[in-house]
């Protein structure tokens, strides 16, 4: 007991304390919210600058209806694992779709990304293994790292010489290189043509999980990948696994794995987050699906997401403000995820809740999240943002970070 209360109150000292806030949004009984992007959280409306529902389809009124029709035609719950009997028309369906949509051979769904990495790194790593990862992988990369008693060797952020030359030095028989597609935190793009040079050269397997990339970069919406102009049928039927999440840019929830099909047999046998634990609701699955017709049927969405990203970092650049922005005049590569980095945890929460207080919402990002140091502010803008309410939202994020911002 003394233990608990004495790391709640040194967490608390440090200003890291966290609590989840109550948000509420999409169509209320009222009817006064009905749109992703207008919430009211811990009882005040804001403009919600904090979430990857990037496109605004998780409100969107045909996947609500293709939930609703899926729950009246399966039921709410699959009722078992995909091996047991938790296989519907749904899942499979998905799979499918998943696949033409991102033009690849072999496709399996996952719980959610968590269980994407959890699973899938521990299936292909072995003691004997040596992981090549980025230092600023997801949490759920390295703790899939860890499940899998692999040798981890972090790399420096984006680092490719730093890679080659411990490529060189590993005799490991099996080796992965691991990397985000899309920063999560840092919002920029993972150098995947280098890396995938590197995988072949040193006969590792590369692993890109791009969560946030899928649905929101690329001409159609293919992710980080063909953002770079790469081709993901030739990489993923070359042995990479590409990872993507429904619950980001797709408004829905779950997750998915891209390889070429032995790969994806491979993992089907061998992940255990895939076979010990209940397969996704049918309504989630038909849900997903919808995502995917939609972002077909609206490319739009994808350019107005682009536009939004380079006006809202063009407008706080503007106003001094200290945004990771590795190529400010390249707005092919200026993503939703714009980190303003302060100086401390504390002066971050701060201005987050002067944020709140003039009705803008947006997260304080602290250790350990990000490294000690770097705490932010960070604004992800979606394709349903108006410039009115991006220029509103960068004059006061400018008061409440301008003084404070690194
Ligand atoms: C969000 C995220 C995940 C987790 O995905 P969920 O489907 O939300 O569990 C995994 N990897 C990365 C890079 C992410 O950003």
């Amino acid at each position: 007991m003394t233990d608990t209360n004495n790391t709640l109150k040194d967490l608390e000292a440090k200003g890291l304390l966290r609590s989840p806030r109550l948000v509420t949004h999409g169509s209320t009984p009222s009817g006064e919210l009905s749109n992703s992007r207008h919430i009211i959280v811990d009882g005040k409306k804001a403009l919600l600058l904090c979430s990857n529902d990037y496109l605004g389809l998780s409100t969107h009124p045909a996947m609500k209806k293709a939930a609703i029709i899926a729950a009246e035609k399966y039921g709410t719950g699959a009722g078992a694992s995909r091996l047991v009997s938790g296989t519907m028309p749904p899942h499979t369906e998905l799979e499918d779709a998943i696949k033409r949509f991102m033009g690849v051979d072999a496709a399996l769904l996952f719980n959610s990304g968590w269980h994407a990495n959890t699973g899938i790194i521990p299936a292909l790593a072995t003691r004997e293994t040596d992981i090549f990862t980025d230092k600023l992988d997801h949490a759920s990369i390295l703790d899939g790292c860890l499940i899998s008693r692999a040798k981890i060797i972090r790399y420096p952020h984006a680092g490719t010489e730093k890679l080659e030359e411990l490529l060189k030095k590993s005799s490991a028989r099996t080796k992965l290189i691991i990397t985000d597609g899309l920063f999560s935190m840092d919002g920029d793009l993972a150098p995947i043509k280098e890396l995938a040079e590197l995988s072949s050269r040193y006969n590792a397997r590369l692993i890109i999980d791009d969560a946030h990339g899928v649905g929101t970069l690329g001409a159609e919406g293919r992710g980080s990948i063909e953002e770079l102009g790469l081709n993901i049928r030739d990489l993923t039927n070359a042995g990479t696994i590409v990872i993507g999440t429904f619950g980001k840019a797709f408004g829905s929830y779950g997750a998915f794995a891209l390889s070429d099909k032995n790969t994806i047999k491979l993992i089907t046998n061998k992940a255990r987050s895939f076979i010990y634990s209940t397969a996704l609701p049918p309504a989630v699955c038909m849900a997903s699906i919808k995502a995917l017709e939609i972002i077909k049927a609206e490319p739009e969405r994808i350019i107005r997401i682009r536009e939004n990203s380079a006006y809202m970092r063009d407008s706080l650049r503007g106003y001094g403000l200290n945004i990771i922005d590795n190529d400010p005049d390249d707005h092919k590569t200026a993503s939703m995820i714009i980190p303003v980095v302060m100086w401390s945890a504390r002066e971050a929460t701060e201005a987050a809740k002067k944020l709140l207080d003039n009705g803008i919402f947006i997260q304080a990002i602290r250790p350990p999240t990000v490294a000690e140091g770097t705490a932010r502010l960070r604004i992800t803008v979606s394709s349903e943002h108006t410039k009115d309410e991006l220029t509103r939202a960068a004059t006061l994020i400018r008061e409440a970070a301008g003084a404070k911002s690194i």
